[in-house]
Parts: structure tokens; C-alpha cells; sequence
């Protein structure tokens, strides 16, 4: 309501009542200007009135909530379900513009705000979360794998020569593929073994370099946030390494912005050499749907140009999701959740190696690691190579979710190209391991319910293996082998299902 309603109102409520109304309303549009005027991610977090409010005045701002409107042209944001309707707040035109994701849309001055604000709002986040001189960024409606192949898809144009990226390993398929799909064949540096720790290996990077030719080069495409006992890359010797060959560096921080460490790692990369872009997941690091990715970077006109690579209009769903988080949390808020990311990592990282010693296993030895940690599965891994598998089953049948088990020689085909060890980033890590990572969100009573489940599983492979091999299973080849792992993984979790409590 405006001056004239209130006016309007006083003739039919008191006017005091009326003008204190009238107050409470300012407030919130104080809220409002302050975002709009500075652009920043407020402290506090907002009520979800003032949200509520914002968003409805940004709908009605879109031709499609005008009231007067009469549309003639092929995309009008004719939305045939109310509940589409209100999913979306009514904001139903996207964002962007033909051409250029970040671009006005005439149709839409609403959404077109909406974007503006969103990418201002998460640029002043990552800033926060230790990278202060990023210049510019902007919110895609693809998550991080598409996301790298749109970077990829860039830098094809400024570097025609190119056709390879070099990429140290990292077994994440998308990862992989986020290169193939752009049309360039990854040179895949394997990593070393430094301790437990499997860490960049940058003479190997150099020497490919030297041995295709820098031009031949698309880009260093390295990692952040990784699966233990893979570690981020050497970013800054990475970024040193692109600068002195003139070689563009883009890094996959995929669940990066929740920690400070991989944070700062680009900001010193970016410092002391060459970082092009980076990109992150919306729903890894924001605790929202899947779908969404920020691509940021420190020179303002390569972001601009990747924006502008984007073929077409697109959705608004994971901006506008982002932007009702963060108002949400506030910056404070986001704080809080970083700080008590950082304490449920050292709680795990307790736990685990408590119960790892319990069981004459070891906590890999991973500091650099700042997310995932690793616990040796030496004692199945040498009984049964598929007992190490199947405690992966038994933990998911037990609603552990997120664990991850690597037994040792998986041999996987990704797009033409075979990795050995695959899942271990490593042709041949020393032994089998189990994951376990602490993410933005995770609470004291996760950890302690998967610390009791896994407990409970590992016992009972333990138990059941010593039975087994106290008769050993002989296999028609007259080896001594898994002959009956099939039946004893049903009869395992079936027991496991009787004593769930
Ligand atoms: C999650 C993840 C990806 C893939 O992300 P999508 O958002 O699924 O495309 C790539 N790399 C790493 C390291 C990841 O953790």
C-alpha cells in the first residue's frame, strides 16, 4: 500500500492505528532498500514476511502479473497450474536474455531484479568465505558439471589450437565429463602418494605442458574439494605454472565455498598466478535443491563472456532459491553454519579414529583434506575383496547415506577412457578405505548415528567372516574365494533389518 491507501484507510480505522501500520510496513522496506541499495547480504536474516513481501512486489513487476496485459507473443509466462504459479512466487519468465544469462529481460524488470540482486548477494558470500578479490560472478541453472563444460566451451574460442585439458585425477565422473562434453580430450595426471595423502603431482603437469605445447592447451582444470585421501590441488603452484605458460586455470570448487581452507587456496592461487574461473555447487555449499551452480572468476569481462556463451533464457528456480536462503540465513547466519561445519569435522574426524583404533584400523593421515576423511578397511579388504562392497550395501540398507566404500582395483570405463582404481583417484592406492564426509548442515546426531551404525555393520561382517574362515569356501577352480558372498550378504542384512532398533 502507498500514501494514498493509508490515507485512504484512516477514513475507515483510526489514523494512530493506521500510522503505526504504516510504520511496521516501513520497516520492512527499509530491509528491502538496504538489500537494493547495497547490494550485500544483510547480517541478520530476515522474517519470512519481509521475504514474502519483496517477492510479491517483484512478481507484480513481470508483465505476466500485469493487470492489464494482453500478450500476443510466443513465451507470455502463461502458467496453467496454480501451483506452479505460486511454486515460483509467480515469478515466471526466468532469467536472462537471449543472448546473455545476466541480461535484462524488458518483459520482466522483476525477475530481471531478482537476478541482478542474486548474483550481487552470492558474490558478497563468497567474498566472505575467503576469496575477497573475486570480481565478478553469476548464478546458472546447471549444476557444476555443465556448469565446467560452459567455462571449457569459452575459452574454446579464445584459444582455437587448443584440444587438450590437463586435468590431475579426480574419479568423479562428472568431473571427467564436464571436459568430453565440451569437445576436449583430458590429459589425466595421476596423482602421487605423499603419506596417505594423494597430492598433485606439478613436475607431471609441467612436463605435459612442455610436451604438447601450451597453445595445444585448453586449460588446468584442478580440484578443490575432493574425497579423502585425494587432496585439493597445489592450487597456488597450479596457478604459477598457467601464468608462466600463458595456460587458462579453471578450478572445480565444487563443495569448496563451505570451507575456508579451499577458499583460501583460490584466493592465494589467484594471488601469486592464474585463476580464470572457478566454479561451485548451489545446493553443495547453500543447502538448496539441486540444480544450480555459481560461476565466479577475477576478471570481470571473462565472466561477462561466459554469461554471454549461454545459448537463450533460463531458470530462475535455483537464483531465486539462493536468494530466499541467504536473506534467510543472513550473513550471520551462513557464518554460523561454517563454524559449525568446522566443529562437526573435528567430531567426526574424533570419532572415527576412535572407533577405526577400536577396530585395528587406522584414520588415513589426510590434514589437507578439509571436508572428507578416510578410515583403512585393511582387515576386510584382505579377507574378501567383496566384503568391502558389501559393508557399502549394509550401510545403505541401514540409511547411511553418503558413506562411500572403495575397495582396491575397480576398473572403470569413463567415455573411452579406462581408470584403473577407479573411485581411489589412484591406479593403485594402498588399501581399501571408507569414506565419510562433514558437510555445511551435518549435526552432532549424524555423526553419532553413523558412527553406532557403522559399528554395528563392521562387527557383523568381522563375526561373519571369521566363521567363514574357519571353513574355507572352495570354489570350482580350487581357489579359495567369495563362492558364497551372495547368500552371505543376504543372510547379513537380513539380520541386520531384525536388529535395527
Ligand atoms: C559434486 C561434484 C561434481 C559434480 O557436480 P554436479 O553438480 O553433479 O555436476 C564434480 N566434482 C566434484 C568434486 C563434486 O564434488
Amino acid at each position: 500500500m502507498n500514501r494514498d491507501a493509508f490515507a485512504a484507510g484512516e477514513r475507515l480505522v483510526s489514523p494512530a492505528y493506521v500510522r503505526q501500520g504504516c510504520e511496521a510496513r516501513r520497516s520492512h522496506e527499509h530491509l528491502v532498500r538496504q538489500l537494493l541499495e547495497k547490494g550485500k547480504c544483510p547480517e541478520d536474516g530476515w522474517d519470512e514476511s519481509t521475504l514474502e513481501l519483496f517477492l510479491h512486489e517483484l512478481a507484480v513487476m513481470d508483465s505476466n502479473n500485469f493487470l492489464g496485459n494482453c500478450g500476443v507473443g510466443e513465451r507470455e509466462g502463461r502458467v496453467a497450474s496454480a501451483l506452479v504459479a505460486r511454486r515460483h512466487y509467480r515469478l515466471i519468465h526466468g532469467i536472462g536474455r537471449s543472448g546473455d544469462i545476466s541480461a535484462v529481460q524488458p518483459k520482466a524488470a522483476g525477475s530481471s531484479l531478482l537476478n541482478k540482486i542474486t548474483n550481487s548477494l552470492v558474490l558478497d558470500i563468497l567474498k566472505l568465505a575467503g576469496v575477497p578479490t573475486v570480481a565478478n560472478c553469476f548464478v546458472v541453472p546447471m549444476a557444476t558439471g555443465m556448469s565446467l563444460t560452459l567455462c571449457f566451451l569459452t575459452l574454446r574460442h579464445k584459444r582455437p589450437k587448443a584440444k587438450y585439458i590437463i586435468w590431475p585425477r579426480i574419479d568423479q565422473k562428472s568431473c571427467f565429463k564436464s571436459m568430453i562434453t565440451a569437445g576436449f580430450e583430458p590429459v589425466v595426471i595421476e596423482n602421487v602418494l605423499e603419506g596417505d595423502e594423494l597430492r598433485t603431482d606439478l613436475q607431471a603437469v609441467e612436463a605435459r605442458i612442455r610436451e604438447l605445447g601450451p597453445d595445444s592447451v585448453l586449460c588446468v582444470h584442478s580440484t578443490t574439494s575432493c574425497f579423502a585421501p585425494r587432496v585439493p590441488d597445489k592450487l597456488e603452484e597450479l596457478a604459477v605454472i598457467c601464468a608462466n605458460y600463458g595456460i587458462p586455470h579453471v578450478v572445480n570448487n565444487a563443495y569448496g565455498v563451505q570451507s575456508s581452507k579451499c577458499m583460501h587456496l583460490i584466493q592465494q592461487g589467484a594471488r601469486v598466478g592464474r585463476i580464470d574461473a572457478f566454479v561451485q555447487s548451489l545446493d553443495k555449499n547453500f543447502m538448496v535443491p539441486v540444480g544450480g551452480a555459481i560461476i565466479a572468476g577475477f576478471n570481470d569481462a571473462f565472466i561477462q563472456e561466459i554469461s554471454k556463451m549461454y545459448p537463450g533464457r533460463a531458470s530462475a528456480s535455483p537464483s531465486l532459491d539462493v536468494l530466499i536462503t541467504l536473506l534467510t540465513l543472513g550473513s550471520n547466519g551462513y557464518k554460523k553454519l561454517l563454524k559449525e561445519r568446522k566443529e562437526m569435522f573435528l567430531y567426526l574426524s574424533s570419532q572415527l579414529k576412535k572407533l577405526a583404533e577400536a577396530c585395528s584400523e587406522r584414520l588415513l593421515h589426510t590434514p589437507h583434506n578439509p571436508i572428507s576423511l578416510a578410515m583403512t578397511l585393511k582387515m576386510l579388504d584382505a579377507r574378501h575383496d567383496k566384503a568391502v562392497t558389501q559393508l557399502g550395501s549394509m550401510l545403505f540398507t541401514r540409511q547411511v547415506s553418503g558413506a562411500r566404500v572403495v575397495s582396491l582395483g575397480f576398473v572403470q570405463t569413463v567415455s573411452g577412457h579406462i581408470f584403473r582404481g577407479f573411485m581411489s583417484h589412484s591406479n593403485d592406492y594402498p588399501c581399501a578405505y571408507l569414506n565419510a564426509a562433514a558437510a555445511i548442515g551435518m549435526k552432532t546426531q549424524d555423526v553419532d548415528l553413523f558412527i553406532k551404525r557403522l559399528d554395528k555393520c563392521l562387527k557383523t561382517v568381522r563375526k561373519e567372516q571369521s566363521k567363514e574362515s574357519d571353513v574355507p569356501a572352495v570354489d570350482n577352480d580350487g581357489k579359495t574365494g567369495n563362492v558364497d558372498i551372495e547368500e552371505t550378504t543376504l543372510k547379513l542384512d537380513n539380520v541386520l533389518l531384525d536388529t535395527s532398533s
